[in-house]
């Protein structure tokens, strides 16, 4: 069996994403930072700490990063596992992405560990707001108390947020496969989603341009660029799924049924 057999046969199959996924969408990730941030480690942006001191030099940065997504269009890794999940393949995508270019793609079920760009929380009330574009003042005010909003990710020291992490936790420990696509796997408590999948019996089958803290627990290593390795997994999966559905004796309604 290949990595495309054991997606294509299973039951419960989640992905697992990381910055690499959308680095082809022209989205660098923190490692592969460049332009204007470079001078900028993201563990002094990405900490309250860096907000309480400073939250315009703060807010400065997630406001270019906000404008280079909100340039940028999803890439074919993207539009790939949205198209596993139309299929009822994919049954959950759990990413440390904050960028929302796997919703753009038309991924239904996403579960966002760090929180999106695309939204901003207020520090006094907790009220929250959704972001259709780039902020443009910066720091922006809470149009409601007027205390300092602040983008509603998580930094670095900071705890998940309960209901997605308990959402992929359970993903995890229900998964029969998790395809780890362009993660370093080395950001915690996050990294610790394939591991509980894995010690649950699940396959791992990882794609990266790289190994990763990943790859040593990997059952598959799909070596290259996601928007390269996604879109080729995911015809094939497509290929053994209508296969399957040819040979089988009751015909579409078995691998409808297989698969509610
Ligand atoms: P990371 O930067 O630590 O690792 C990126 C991984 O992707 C590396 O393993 C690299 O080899 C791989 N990679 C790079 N280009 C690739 C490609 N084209 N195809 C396949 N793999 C590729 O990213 P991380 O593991 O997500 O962790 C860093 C943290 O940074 C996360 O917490 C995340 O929230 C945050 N982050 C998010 C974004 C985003 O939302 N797009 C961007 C930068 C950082
Ligand atoms: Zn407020």
């Amino acid at each position: 069996m290949d990595a495309a057999d054991v997606v294509a046969k299973s039951k419960h199959c989640i992905v697992f994403t990381g910055a690499g996924v959308s680095a082809e969408s022209g989205v660098p990730t923190f490692r592969g930072a460049g332009g204007l941030w470079e001078r900028y480690r993201p563990e002094e942006l990405a900490t309250p700490e860096a907000f309480a001191k400073d939250p315009e030099l703060v807010w400065r940065w997630y406001r270019w990063r906000q404008e280079v997504v909100h340039r940028a269009a999803p890439n074919p890794a993207h539009y790939a596992i949205a198209e596993l999940e139309a299929l009822g393949v994919v049954k959950a995508v759990i990413t440390q992405n904050v960028d929302g270019l796997h919703q753009r793609a038309g991924s239904r079920n996403v579960v966002e560990l760090h929180g999106s760009l695309w939204r901003a929380r207020c520090v006094k009330c907790g009220a929250v707001y959704r972001l259709e574009k780039p902020v443009e003042e910066v720091p922006p005010r809470c149009p409601r108390c007027g205390g300092l909003l602040r983008p509603d990710v998580v930094w670095f020291g900071e705890p998940l947020p309960q209901e997605a992490w308990a959402r992929a936790v359970e993903h995890a420990a229900e998964a029969d496969v998790v395809l780890v696509a362009g993660t370093s796997g080395v950001v915690y408590p996050a990294a610790y989603i394939p591991h509980i999948a894995k010690k649950h019996g699940a396959v791992v089958v990882e794609v990266n341009v790289e190994e990763s803290a990943i790859t040593p627990i990997a059952d598959f290593f799909l070596r290259g660029r996601a928007g390269e390795v996604l879109p080729r997994l995911a015809e094939e999966v497509k290929k053994r799924l209508s296969t399957r559905r040819e040979s089988s004796p009751r015909g579409p309604s078995a691998i409808g049924s297989s698969q509610p």
